[in-house]
């Protein structure tokens, strides 16, 4: 499969591996948005997260939140951001399912989101229903 991350999995393209299991893998990413910036993915491909299978989903999450203890611990960070993107529009450029986890430090500048304001509590009220016609009881 042409997936950079699958070859990274392969061992066909060069990482700096921080862990590897056989359900998942953490790496740091090539371009850094800070120092320290890592990736965690799922070995198997899926290309978003609404796609991934949820047992894959189960140890890569575990992993997500080691890798944000560890980037604290080890990098003395003042915590940490964990994103993911999902499709071209939210900004995937890698098409395998990833994780960003990004050191944050009280001084850095990475600027927050912008907040945005619903029209009217009845707007709220129909935006949660569109969302809720699609969920299901977890089960858990
Ligand atoms: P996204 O925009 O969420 O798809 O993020 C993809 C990330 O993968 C970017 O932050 C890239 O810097 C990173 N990346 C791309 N190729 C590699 C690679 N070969 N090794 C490590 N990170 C990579
Ligand atoms: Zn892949």
């Amino acid at each position: 499969m042409d997936c950079i991350f699958c070859k990274i999995v392969a061992h066909e393209l060069p990482a700096t591996t921080i862990y590897e299991d056989e359900q998942c893998l953490a790496f740091l990413d090539i371009h850094p948005v800070q120092i320290g910036h890592v990736l965690v993915i799922p070995k198997i491909h899926a290309e978003t997260l609404p796609e991934l299978d949820e047992l894959a989903l189960l140890p890569t999450a575990r992993l997500v939140k080691l890798m944000s203890q560890a980037i604290i611990r080890g990098l003395l960070a003042d915590g940490c951001t964990v994103s993911q993107n999902n499709g071209r529009a939210a900004g995937q450029v890698v098409p395998h399912v990833h994780f960003h986890v990004i050191p944050r430090y009280a001084s850095d500048d990475l600027h927050a989101w912008p907040n945005q304001k619903y029209a009217s509590s009845e707007n709220k009220e129909e935006v949660a229903k569109k969302i809720r016609e699609y969920v299901r009881p977890l089960g858990i």
